[in-house]
């Protein structure tokens, strides 16, 4: 069993976040060190700790990922213009939530992918 983290809780309520969407898959809210004007993470409500992890009963939930972040992104007027979505995954992916999230940046230029 995968042990949970902060995000497990901000999925329940329990500890305070800025949630911009929830449902009965996803829960989606603003990072708390936000990299760009706009920056969110999707999160799926169930705990899986890495890509690595992820089942294929879990293909509808990873498409709901992506459903909320094209929607999260129109709402936040940065559809047109461009986005960027991350997911890292694992020590040299930068992964430091071990409950994985999509990141949703924009709200200025991004420029080329940029790695450390
Ligand atoms: P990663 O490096 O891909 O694992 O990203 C983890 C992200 O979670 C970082 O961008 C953090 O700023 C963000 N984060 C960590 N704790 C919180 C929190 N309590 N609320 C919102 N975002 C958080």
């Amino acid at each position: 069993m995968a042990e949970e983290t902060i995000f497990s809780k901000i999925i329940r309520k329990e500890i305070p976040a800025d949630i911009v969407y929830q449902d009965d898959l996803v829960t989606a809210f603003r990072d708390i060190n936000p990299r760009a004007p706009s920056h969110m993470l999707i999160i799926p409500n169930k705990l899986i700790p890495t890509v690595n992890d992820i089942e294929a009963e879990d293909e509808a939930t990873m498409g709901r990922m992506f459903t909320v972040a094209r929607k999260l992104a129109e709402e936040e007027g940065i559809a047109d213009d461009g986005y960027r979505l991350i997911m890292n995954c694992n020590n040299y992916g930068g992964q430091e939530v071990y409950h994985i999230h999509m990141h949703l940046l924009g709200g200025r230029p991004l420029g080329p992918i940029t790695v450390g």
